[in-house]
């Protein structure tokens, strides 16, 4: 019950029937205040809110609430008051003493417990933080079920008193500091205290049983990843029983009949994927595929995946792909991986290398073999049993079934008809089905399962967590995305100010800094990710690449729209385009780009990137002139010091204009640089000489020529950024 919204009458008459008040924030303090100075004096509305907090919260006993009436109020000057504290022998007041009492007992007294009442009954009223800072949004704490109140509170460094106001708002009942919160509530408690927190599941008393590993593939681009997951892929439990190909869908089990083991792969290769889910703190992967191939060795990206997988600290599997072709050389690719510091099982060390041939499907069962040995030798072992965690590896939209995730299980069994918050979307698992489409009512550890019912679709590398109920649900939701918000809007500050200084240093470098906005539309969540990815990697001192928005699906009317509004290009990566739409898009003159292969993406995008581009001013030598022979005009006075020399000189190269800046130089050092106060060529004023042409020129203050001198005609040009792409595939914008 939050007291703020009783209202005037609503506290006189519950205070008159002597019921317990909650202990009011500080917020709610100030508002009684306002509402009683209305009809009594300012002191003693004040005096009243204090007043209920003194009684209302901590009070054990009703029958010693006195009357409203019985309220009295003494008033002593400021001065007084202070003196009084510095008095020594002075006796402590009333209430000076209840605080001593408290602070020694550090504890909260007893109030009545809530009974059969839902966790969540009247409407959450998030409470008014006094600090939210930086620090705060980038600290991590872990919660545990059964916590209890006094750990989270030592943990996250938050007092007792502001976290006892959190829960009495979410309706949850704590009658002492030493009482246990539920994981959730632990959650919510960091959620608006801006904290992030990392949820621990307990093992302890819960069947651990082996899992299948979680397997990722990575490598340079055209080593061949994409064709060794299909080749995989064909070989798979849903392949098998969907007597063919199947889409790709973010995941797919290999299973090995014989033994009754089975692979999960990962079904996005590529790093972006990879260090996205673990940038969100989604450690799916067990074992990293490194896919090298046979006919041309250890390339960039294979070293970045190695990186990659080290900073995981996640084993590697060698597949050295291609061998079918005539230039493979396997041997070589071997000792270019030693080198790189990779203990190959030849040479005695740990790393097992198989030699594979994606195109032909050879070497594929070795290759499984090799990943469940490494399983076996990690000992992978998950708890079966109980609430379920699970990341999200893609999430797509589809028309008829709403938002659909593909999640793997990391531990624990999802049940259909279970409530689950994911990231901050939330939904009741409406059907669960297998990688083969097949409905299935739960799905345990390592297995890749697509989920329907959501809300909203999340993003890949987001986390699910099975809540208790929908109100549960629907609160924590709430919370993250309002700690998702706060935290978004800290960061967009934090780029504001320095997208700020940034301008500021760049006017003075004399160029402005311009926007491309950007829309990204895909097919499937993880690929739209990956793609705003790769297109943030173009971003330069010269055109900030601003992503306005993401989304899965076809390119919409409210896509184009927004793009008009803010001036954006869209992106549409392997996404259905043209009729009607590329029509619209017309009309709306907003430029559609349908790419299917990122390098051409990004290519495009680059090239629009330097036409957007404001470039950079820089002097350029236009043409050089060489001293001749030297002229001296003389002033009316006819003295020395006011006469004039006028530079006799021959064109040497390129041409100089009246207009350029002029440079001196005398044996390659610069004497003198300024503008150019005439330029003549057969006693006529002109704008421009060219090569080999003669001409009399004065420079500005400079009269001390002599013969030999070189003139360099200095010419502002603008200097735009060029899109450079390396033979690895990677691609930049070189200002
Ligand atoms: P990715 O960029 O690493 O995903 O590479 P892809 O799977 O797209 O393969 C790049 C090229 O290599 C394609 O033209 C494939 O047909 C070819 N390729 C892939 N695996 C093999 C293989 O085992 N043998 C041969 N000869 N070609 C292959």
């Amino acid at each position: 019950m939050a007291l703020s919204h009783l209202g005037k009458k609503g506290i006189e008459t519950s205070f008159k029937r002597g019921l317990v008040l909650p202990r009011v924030p500080a917020s709610t303090e100030r508002h009684i205040s306002s509402t009683f100075s209305k009809s009594t004096s300012g002191s003693v509305a004040f005096s009243f809110a204090r007043y209920i907090n003194g009684f209302g919260f901590s009070s054990p006993n009703h029958e010693s609430f006195p009357t409203f009436t019985s309220i009295r109020c003494f008033h002593v000057s400021r001065e007084t008051l202070a003196r009084r504290k510095e008095d020594p022998d002075r006796q402590l007041s009333h209430r000076e003493l209840k605080k001593q009492t408290v602070k020694t007992k550090g504890k909260f007294s007893k109030r009545e417990k809530k009974t059969d009442k839902p966790p969540v009954e009247a409407p959450y009223v998030p409470p008014r933080l006094q600090r939210l800072a930086k620090g705060l949004a980038e600290k991590t704490v872990d919660v545990f079920e059964g916590m209890t109140l006094l750990e989270f509170s030592k943990r996250t460094g938050e007092s007792l008193a502001v976290l006892q106001s959190i829960l009495l708002n979410v309706g949850e009942t704590v009658s002492s500091e030493f009482d246990a919160i539920s994981i959730d509530v632990a959650e919510l408690l960091a959620m608006e205290i801006g904290i992030n927190v990392r949820r621990q599941h307990t093992t302890e008393g819960s069947q651990i049983l082996p899992r299948p590993p979680v397997v990722t593939v990575m490598g340079h681009v055209d080593h061949g990843k994409t064709s060794l997951l299909d080749a995989l892929r064909n070989t798979s439990v849903a392949a098998r029983e969907a007597g063919g190909i199947t889409q790709h869908v973010g995941a797919f089990v290999v299973g090995m009949p014989d033994s009754g083991t089975s692979i999960t792969f990962l079904d996005t290769p590529g790093h972006a994927a990879f260090s996205e889910m673990r940038a969100r703190g989604a450690a799916v992967t067990d074992i990293v595929v490194l896919v090298v191939a046979a006919d041309d060795g250890v390339m960039p990206q294979t070293l970045e995946a190695i990186a990659h997988a080290r900073s995981a600290n996640v084993p590697i599997v060698v597949a050295i792909n291609k061998c079918d072709k005539p230039g493979a050389n396997p041997e070589r690719v071997k000792n270019q991986l030693a080198a790189e510091g990779i203990e190959l099982e030849d040479i005695g060390g740990n790393v097992q290398v198989v030699e594979v041939s994606a195109m032909k499907s050879t070497g594929l069962d070795k290759l499984e073999e090799a990943l469940l040995l490494e399983a076996v030798d990690m000992d992978l072992k998950a708890r079966v049993e109980g609430p379920a965690q699970a990341y999200v590896v893609e999430a797509r939209l589809d028309k008829g079934r709403g938002p659909l995730a593909t999640i793997i299980v990391k531990a624990g069994t999802l049940v259909s008809g279970h409530h689950v918050v994911i990231g901050s979307q939330w939904g009741r698992l409406r059907a669960i089905r297998d990688m083969a489409g097949k409905q299935t009512d739960r799905a345990t550890p390592a297995m890749p399962v697509e989920i329907e019912g959501l809300k909203g679709l999340p993003m890949a590398g987001d986390d699910v967590i099975v809540v208790e109920s929908e109100e549960r649900a629907k609160m924590l939701s709430e919370g993250r995305k309002r700690k998702y918000e706060r935290d978004r809007l800290l960061k967009a500050e934090e780029a504001r100010v320095a997208e700020a200084e940034k301008k500021e240093a760049e006017s003075e470098e004399g160029f402005v800094r311009v926007e491309l906005p950007i829309i990204v539309k895909s097919d499937v969540q993880g690929t739209a990710q990956a793609v705003a990815d790769a297109l943030r990697t173009l971003n330069s001192p010269q055109v900030f690449v601003n992503i306005v928005h993401s989304g899965v699906g076809a390119v919409s009317h409210s896509d184009l729209e927004r793009a008009q509004a803010c001036g954006a290009c869209i992106v549409a990566f392997n996404v259905k385009g043209g009729g009607s739409g590329n029509l619209s898009a017309a009309q709306a003159s907003v430029k559609v780009f349908h790419h299917r292969v990122i390098y051409h993406l990004l290519e495009d995008i680059g090239n629009l990137i330097v036409e957007k581009a404001p470039g950079v001013s820089e002097l350029e030598v236009a043409g050089e002139a060489e001293v001749l022979s030297i002229f001296k005009v003389l002033g009316k006075r006819r003295s020395e010091e006011d006469g004039v020399s006028i530079a006799g000189c021959k064109v040497m190269d390129g041409r100089v204009c009246r207009s350029g800046m002029m440079r001196l130089l005398r044996s390659g050092e610069v004497l003198f640089e300024g503008s150019c106060a005439s330029l003549k060529r057969e006693k006529q004023d002109v704008e421009q000489v060219g090569k080999g042409n003669e001409c009399g020129l004065v420079m500005g203050e400079w009269n001390d020529f002599r013969v030999g001198d070189v003139i360099q005609c200095m010419e502002a040009v603008i200097r735009k950024p060029k899109f450079v792409s390396s033979e690895s595939g990677a691609v930049r914008i070189e200002c």
